[in-house]
């Protein structure tokens, strides 16, 4: 309540800073080269400074030079209640100003969008996070549970000097949070009906395959490339790559993929029973998926394990058969099939050929029948009634799978409402990355309503 005692309009001044605060952040270069190679801090100062001038006390935690994150906590109205976190990261991944067609660190807004990097992965979420608790406190507002804010740094790189160091820590500072949401989740998705009919969907993140980054090491026998040699290492690494390579992983679904698949049917008018008696996933998932249009993008690369080979090392001259040979694989994993996949690689890679994991990070499978995943279903269709959303399992990882570590069930929910013939997908990590101004107003409309009626 104002001092007048009229309700204030809580987005007068949101409305403006939401856009203004996408643009500052995305004009901050925090470009993370990988290796170490971030700096972050420009971004941390200023989202603490905005965070400090609602009243919030920050805390800048910065484990290397300039590699800083920012936390905060926002005190709810009930004490008693759990708390919940929201994180997003301050780095972003390179871009090359050649490629795009308004400059990458300008912070542009043309055509009723902001462009630059950062705008969909994921500053946006960072400026509409800023002006919403910015909103609550010039207007007197307050969530019943505690909101934790993370921004972090290193996301994009091996969060090291992000989630990771702030798990193990400052794991403190999380005190008596249950839950947590972040990036990829809750923007529109335009599918379509068989005959035509726009569907807009939004699938909400409530799972992650986990990461598991291989590498084959082949031994054999070294010698003159001139003689016969039944023990190459090249040869048996050669085979094995084009094993995994070919390899046809079986249908899993977890319960929240076969929420996705029965949800998502429904949404556009296919019949899909997935108890029905006789119902053969590995026989009837991929016709299924076939009926489901453009929305089988958002399914099809989590109903399977995968591994792509992606790096070949072997050899030092044309002449001589080397010892060892080696090459990397990007293994992703279901929740649930870590031994599955790990027994597979064996029978793939054969006697000749080891494998170990180089990285290896969980897979996340989190409750759909919650309070928490209801109230965002709800605050989704309380800004577009006539959406459907859906649970959906991510394809790869986010800042969550650290977080989980401490107990926090993670959902991928950054809700923004998008114009259709926008393929935003194609915008994370890609050229000319740009968010409509639309959408951050609806975002920080759609978290304030979660985040303020979370049981
Ligand atoms: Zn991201």
């Amino acid at each position: 309540m104002g001092n007048d005692g009229q309700q204030r309009d809580p987005w007068a001044v949101a409305d403006d800073e939401v856009v203004r605060f996408t643009s500052d952040l995305i004009r901050l270069d925090t470009t993370n080269r990988g290796g170490g190679d971030c700096r972050e801090r420009p971004a941390a100062e200023y989202a603490a400074a905005r965070l400090a001038e609602a009243g919030l006390e920050p805390e800048m935690i910065e484990p290397a030079p300039g590699r800083t994150n920012v936390v905060a906590r926002v005190r709810g109205t009930d004490p008693a209640a759990p708390g919940l976190l929201v994180h997003g990261h301050l780095d972003v991944v390179p871009a090359d100003p050649a490629d795009w067609a308004v400059h990458p660190f300008s912070g542009e807004v043309r055509d009723g969008m902001v462009w630059g990097r950062g705008a969909v992965d994921m500053k946006n979420t960072v400026a509409m996070v800023l002006a919403l608790v910015r909103s609550w406190a010039a207007t007197g507002r307050a969530p019943r549970r505690d909101i934790v804010l993370a921004f972090t740094a290193d996301e994009e790189d091996s969060a090291a000097h992000g989630a990771d160091h702030l798990v193990r820590h400052h794991a403190h500072l999380f005190e008596g949070c249950t839950e947590g949401v972040s990036e990829s989740g809750a923007y529109t998705f335009h599918a379509a009906t068989a005959d035509g009919r726009p569907v807009r969907l939004y699938p909400v993140g409530a799972g992650e395959r986990g990461s598991a980054w291989l590498r084959l090491t082949a031994r054999g026998t070294a010698g003159h490339g001139s003689k016969p040699n039944p023990d190459n290492a090249v040869g048996a690494l050669a085979a094995a790559v084009a094993r995994v390579d070919a390899h046809r992983w079986p249908v899993r679904l977890t319960p929240v993929t076969r929420a996705a698949l029965t949800e998502t049917a429904a949404a556009l008018g296919v019949k899909a029973d997935l108890d029905a008696p006789g119902f053969d996933p590995e026989r009837d998932v991929d016709a299924l998926l076939a009926r489901l249009g453009t929305a089988a993008d958002l399914l099809a690369p989590t109903i399977r394990n995968s591994a792509n080979p992606t790096m070949l090392d072997a050899g030092y001259k044309v002449n001589v058969i080397p010892g060892t040979a080696t090459a990397g694989v990007d293994g992703r994993v279901l929740p649930g099939a870590e031994d599955e996949f790990a027994a597979a690689l064996d029978a793939l890679t054969g006697p000749r050929v080891d494998w170990a994991y180089r990285h290896r990070s969980p897979a996340l499978l989190s409750p759909i029948e919650s309070p928490t995943f209801a109230a965002m279903r709800a605050a989704l269709l309380a800004h577009d009634p006539e959406a459907h959303v859906v649970p959906v399992c991510l394809s790869g990882g986010s800042d969550a799978k650290q977080f989980s570590e401490l107990g926090i069930t993670g959902y991928g929910f950054t809700p923004l409402r998008l114009p259709p013939g926008l393929d935003y997908g194609a915008l994370f990590h890609g050229v000319d990355e740009r968010v409509p101004v639309d959408a951050l107003r609806f975002g920080a409309r759609v978290l304030d309503r979660f985040l303020t009626t979370v049981e």
